[in-house]
Formats: structure tokens, C-alpha cells, sequence
């Protein structure tokens, strides 16, 4: 049956993307995974990546009912005074092993923004996002493939603190987080966003779906055009699925209205 095929298939994609982030077994707590029917409720998938339209924004989530859990944070008009009102944060259990809050970094007005998962070793040292290897393929993508400066993008992730050992983010640390990554998203007011790998996406649309069911296709996350693709961390182990990820990201420069790098 199709929904017994989308099950195995998020379970495969799971345990592929766990292996490639090194771990080597499965965390005892989890979230159920849902039915291919609660996805597809849930999930704007809005559609395919030939045409323009995008579903309106799903009410589920309203800016009123996230930001009522950090009073406040919906009055943040910049982002540096968002960053001060997350200070030295202590609201989930990841704050006990970071080195460095990495908040986000880029053109503060970016056209588009990449959400990824999470730091890790190399940008929790550092503070700032995508500085190790899969940061140094981001920027390739981003410098050699799109042709514009990473300085003119806005890069963050669905969490802001390293969770040890690389591991996943867990259910309750992503809600911690959340309704900053969506007020970065509200005062950057991107035009598009470009979601990295399983765990950011499905986290931000609130699916089990596969990336590789996702990907390719407009997705929307509050009222923004979201394209998933795979995490560059993947693509260092899986170099020939590159071809996927420059499809996803030509489908993203013609939607900027951007050329595309060796195009007449
Ligand atoms: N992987 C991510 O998802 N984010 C980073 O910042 C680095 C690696």
C-alpha cells in the first residue's frame, strides 16, 4: 500500500540520515512517525517545482500562539535586539553543553535564507553556522554555484545550540527554539528560504515525510516560499546526488528572478 511504502520510506531515510551524522543507534525517544494521511493534512505541499503559485499559509501555527511562550518576543523588530532578548539562554537542556549560542549570520534583509538543523562541533566553537566541511559545500553552492556572496544570504538553524555528540535535536528542544528561528524569519522577511536536510525541514513543516519526497517542491512556512533540499553534510557522502540539489537550487534562482552561473 502507498502508505506502508512512505513509512518505510521515512524510516529508511532516518536511519540513512542518523548514519551519515554518525550516530550508530537509534535514540530510545522519539516522536511517532505519523501516517502519510497526517502529512499530507499538514504538510503544504504547494507545488510541483514548475509552477509559481503557493498555497495560503496554514493557520496552524499563528505568530499570536508561538511567540505567547516567550512574551515579548513578537515586539523584537531587529535582529540584534532579538538576539539580546534570547540572551544567555537557558530554556532547554542544550544550553549545558554549547560553547557558543550560534544565532545566525548574513544580510539581515537577505532575499533568501538556509535553515539548517543544528550547530555543530566546528560552529559552536566558532558561534556562527555552516563553518565546517558541510559549511564550506554550503558556501561553494552558494558562492560558486549561485553566484552571489554568502554574505548576502542569511544562514541560521532550527536550533541555536549544539546538541552533543550530533545528535538530533529532541521534540522538546526544537519547541524551545522554535519561535526564535520563526521571528528571525518574520524581521529577515526573506523572499524564499531553502530548508537543509530531513531534520530541519520536517521539523519546520511539521511532517515525517522523506527529504527525498519533499525536496523539489514548494513548500510554505509562514506565508514564505520554503524548496527543502538535502543537507550538504549528506552531499559530502553522497556527492552524486549534487545533481538533485543544483535542480533544487536553479528552481530557487529563477523564482529570485536571479541568472543562473554559466546560463546565456
Ligand atoms: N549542520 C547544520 O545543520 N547546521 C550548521 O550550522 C552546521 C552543520
Amino acid at each position: 500500500m502507498a502508505t506502508d511504502k512512505l513509512l518505510l520510506d521515512s524510516v529508511r531515510d532516518y536511519i540513512a540520515q542518523i548514519r551519515e551524522e554518525g550516530m550508530d543507534g537509534l535514540p530510545m525517544k522519539d516522536r511517532p512517525i505519523s501516517s502519510a494521511r497526517d502529512d499530507a493534512r499538514r504538510s503544504a505541499i504547494v507545488e510541483k517545482s514548475t509552477s509559481a503559485a503557493v498555497a495560503p499559509p496554514a493557520p496552524a501555527v499563528a505568530s499570536v500562539e508561538l511567540f505567547s511562550k516567550y512574551p515579548g518576543l513578537e515586539k523584537t523588530g531587529e535582529l540584534p535586539e532579538l538576539r539580546e532578548f534570547i540572551g544567555n539562554c537557558m530554556r532547554c537542556k542544550l544550553h549545558g553543553g554549547r560553547t557558543n549560542l550560534v544565532f545566525g549570520v548574513g544580510d539581515p534583509k537577505a532575499e533568501l535564507m538556509f535553515v539548517g538543523e543544528g550547530p555543530g562541533a566546528d560552529e559552536d566553537a566558532k558561534g556562527e553556522p555552516f563553518v565546517g566541511r558541510a559549511g564550506q559545500l554550503l558556501t561553494d553552492i552558494i558562492e560558486r554555484g549561485m553566484g552571489m556572496q554568502r554574505s548576502e544570504v542569511y544562514i541560521c538553524n532550527v536550533v541555536k545550540c549544539r546538541p552533543p555528540g550530533n545528535r538530533n535535536p529532541e521534540p522538546d528542544e526544537v519547541e524551545a527554539c522554535e519561535p526564535f528561528l520563526f521571528r528571525q524569519i518574520e524581521i529577515v522577511k526573506p523572499r524564499v528560504i531553502v530548508g537543509l536536510g530531513t531534520f530541519a525541514v520536517q521539523s519546520v513543516l511539521k511532517v515525517k515525510t522523506p527529504i527525498s519526497k519533499l525536496r523539489g517542491n514548494w513548500h510554505e512556512v509562514r506565508g514564505i516560499k520554503m524548496m527543502p533540499t538535502f543537507h550538504p553534510a549528506y552531499l559530502l557522502r553522497n556527492p552524486s546526488d549534487k545533481r538533485l540539489v543544483w535542480s533544487d537550487i536553479q528552481e530557487v534562482m529563477r523564482t529570485l528572478g536571479r541568472p543562473i552561473p554559466g546560463r546565456k
